[in-house]
């Protein structure tokens, strides 16, 4: 097995100031030739911690990507310490230096001086073209004392969009075969909660199963991500099915969609496969589902519009009328409403009662969604009820 570290350089993403999103990209990328990224490491632009990240990855792993850091500036020195790791002096490389006064050629404009750096490179590294930026990427192979074979370090420009070319252009080439794929697929549940769902799903969920099946949470959405280690695509893909089935039989009805599914996705297909419409009512807060059921390919036929009301407007007593009324306003055949019954306070709404309901012609139902107390999750999970209620409604009919 190849194993390997993703190096994010920046102080700006040390701070907070920015998402390292490279690493989570090339994590992705190195999986899909059957690499395993074992280590994360996002570093300052400090030198000393620099040199020291550069040293343990060498040893740990058999690939390093490094993102970041060959920039102009005097804060940009990850060139500087790859030379240092392998003990050498950085070198020009005069095809680089001139690609680089090209770019800014064409641009009518002059190259400063500051940018001369990123023609150097370690003696014995290869550049990596940059047909996107200014800064050339770095090649390296280094002696691993442990592994008693060499570790593959790939330093790339930290600009998402040069880093990805590069990548692509000249890293995976100079990677070694794994002789291993993995191919993954997410399958969406919702309707239970997380630890429901791990019982429902037994012996699928074990450690070191193959393939491995993972459960993450997001705004009560449930995502199973099944991961498939074969020799060939067609290998993994088998097992993905067959894992797949499996799940459709424990979860049966909870299972909506896959990958980037959400449920409005799911429903409005499902809609525009009846030619029936949905309207909705937001009783307490504004827009939660109306924002999910617009803006998407099939709103414009399957969503009619929906109302805004805050609870002084909205009395409990005649609400079957408000409710039958809006949905004939919109000419809908369901209304979806939402009902968050009291104010937006933190401390008031813990363990309150929400509620949504679907109603469509001379029919209602309704169901009630204790409240967390946590106001987004609170009103992820309102919405994400009521589009399920139509989901389910639907599956019915
Ligand atoms: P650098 O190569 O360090 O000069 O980075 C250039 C720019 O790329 C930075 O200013 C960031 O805006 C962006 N960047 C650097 N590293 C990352 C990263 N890991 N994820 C997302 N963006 C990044
Ligand atoms: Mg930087």
């Amino acid at each position: 097995m190849l194993t390997a570290e993703v190096i994010a350089i920046g102080t700006e993403l040390t701070t907070g100031a920015r998402l390292d999103t490279n690493s989570q990209w090339l994590s992705r990328e190195l999986a899909r030739l059957g690499i395993t990224t074992s280590w994360h490491t996002t570093v300052a632009d400090t030198p000393a911690d620099l040199l020291e990240t550069f040293r343990i990855a060498s040893q740990r792993v058999d690939v390093v990507i490094i993102s970041g850091g060959l920039g102009p500036t005097k804060d940009d020195l990850t060139r500087q310490f790859l030379a240092e790791l392998a003990g050498v002096e950085l070198m020009l490389d005069v095809a680089s230096l001139e690609a680089i006064r090209e770019r800014f050629r064409a641009r009518f404009r002059e190259m400063p001086e500051t940018n001369n750096i990123q023609a150097y490179h370690p003696v014995g590294s290869i550049m990596l073209a940059n047909p996107l930026g200014t800064a050339p990427g770095i090649w390296m192979e280094l002696p691993n004392m442990k592994s008693g074979r060499s570790t593959l370090i790939a330093a790339l420009p930290g600009v998402p969009v040069e880093m990805k070319r590069m990548f692509f252009e000249q890293v995976v080439p100079r990677l070694p075969s794994s002789g291993r794929v993995i191919r993954s697929a997410r399958i969406n549940c919702f309707g239970v909660g997380e630890s429901h769902a791990e019982e429902m799903l037994g012996d699928i969920t074990m450690r070191g199963r193959d393939p491995e099946v993972g459960i993450t949470v997001h705004q009560a959405t449930i995502t199973l991500r099944i991961e498939a280690h074969g020799e060939n695509d067609e290998e993994c893909l088998a097992k993905i099915d067959q894992t797949r089935l499996l799940i459709h039989e424990r979860m049966g009805m909870l299972v909506f969609g896959e990958e980037d599914d959400e449920l409005e996705d799911v429903v409005l297909k499902m809609l525009a496969d009846r030619q029936q419409t949905v309207a909705t009512l937001e009783v307490g807060q504004a827009g939660l589902l109306s924002s999910r059921l617009s803006g998407h390919l099939l709103s414009d036929s399957c969503y009619r519009g929906g109302t805004v009301l805050t609870n002084a407007l909205f009395d409990e007593g005649s609400a079957v009328y408000v409710i039958e009324a809006s949905r004939r306003q919109h000419q809908a055949d369901y209304l979806l409403l939402t009902h968050f019954p009291f104010e937006m306070d933190a401390d008031k709404r813990a363990t309150q009662t929400t509620s949504v309901s679907l109603t469509g012609e001379g029919w209602s139902e309704r169901k009630e969604v204790v409240s967390l107390g946590i106001h987004d999750l609170d009103e992820a999970r309102l919405a994400k009820t009521a589009l399920n209620l139509l989901r389910l409604r639907l599956l019915e009919t």
